[in-house]
């Protein structure tokens, strides 16, 4: 008999103690909560994806599909959008649309990749996002790529490379790299390119393609801008 009522008396504490927890959630301490668990790491964080080429100018051709390198872009693009705001980061895209950000007249090219700078102007991070292509179709794998001498692109760089690589176990992983591209030249935030994969890779093509992927790949590059955002805040620890 008494170990019954002990018994009853412990299923009702625990009852209240949910329905306690449940009343804290409802109270407005929600946003509390999810920071002291792995949700809002990016809070406050201003993202700026470009999603590279758009309009005239479609980027590389999928070698089997024929696939713009331009359209899975973008795709990509909205999908690491959604993936970063549900951290709480601000994100911009510099084209949400089909579309050249300079598409007439003289140096069309290079106004549409001084446009794209533009319009990252306030983004503490930025992401611009391709698809590479290779005549020698065995190429595959993600790179990720940062201008010489800007420190905090090279940082971001190794910890996006890490993340993918680990998330997308490319046949043959790749290192972060310097490169010469007139869209990291002219920012002085975290700017990097990432060359997502290859379109003339047989299986990799099929992979850049679809959704799951996709998503997969995009959790991925949270977690690389996470932990560059912990190795910034470490660095100026000086831890
Ligand atoms: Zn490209």
């Amino acid at each position: 008999m008494g170990k019954k009522f002990l018994l009853t008396a412990a299923i009702l504490g625990c009852v209240l103690l949910a329905a306690g927890g449940m009343l804290r959630m409802t109270g407005g301490e929600i946003v509390t909560e999810n920071k002291q668990s792995m949700q809002g790491a990016l809070a406050g964080v201003r993202v700026c994806i470009d999603p590279g080429h758009g309009g005239y100018d479609g980027g590389a051709v999928g070698r089997d599909s024929g696939v713009k390198e331009k359209a899975v872009n973008l795709a990509w693009a909205k999908t690491l959008k959604a993936a970063l705001e549900k951290e709480g980061a601000q994100v911009t895209l510099t084209r949400s649309e089909d579309v050249a950000l300079a598409e007439e007249g003289k140096e069309r090219k290079r106004r549409d990749l001084q446009e794209r700078v533009d319009r990252a102007q306030n983004a503490d991070i930025f992401l611009s996002l391709h698809m590479n292509e290779y005549p020698d179709r065995s190429q595959s794998g993600p790179q990720v790529f940062y201008t010489e001498g800007n420190e905090k692109g090279r940082l971001l760089a190794g910890a996006l490379q890490e993340s993918m690589n680990e998330a997308l176990s490319p046949v043959r992983p790749r290192s972060a790299h310097k490169g010469d591209y007139y869209v990291l030249r002219h920012q002085q935030n975290a700017c990097v390119l990432i060359e997502c994969g290859f379109l003339s890779n047989e299986k990799e093509e099929a992979l850049l393609m679809d959704a799951a992927y996709r998503e997969r790949a995009a959790e991925s590059i949270l977690r690389g801008v996470a932990q560059y955002l912990r190795l910034r805040e470490n660095l100026a620890n000086g831890a």
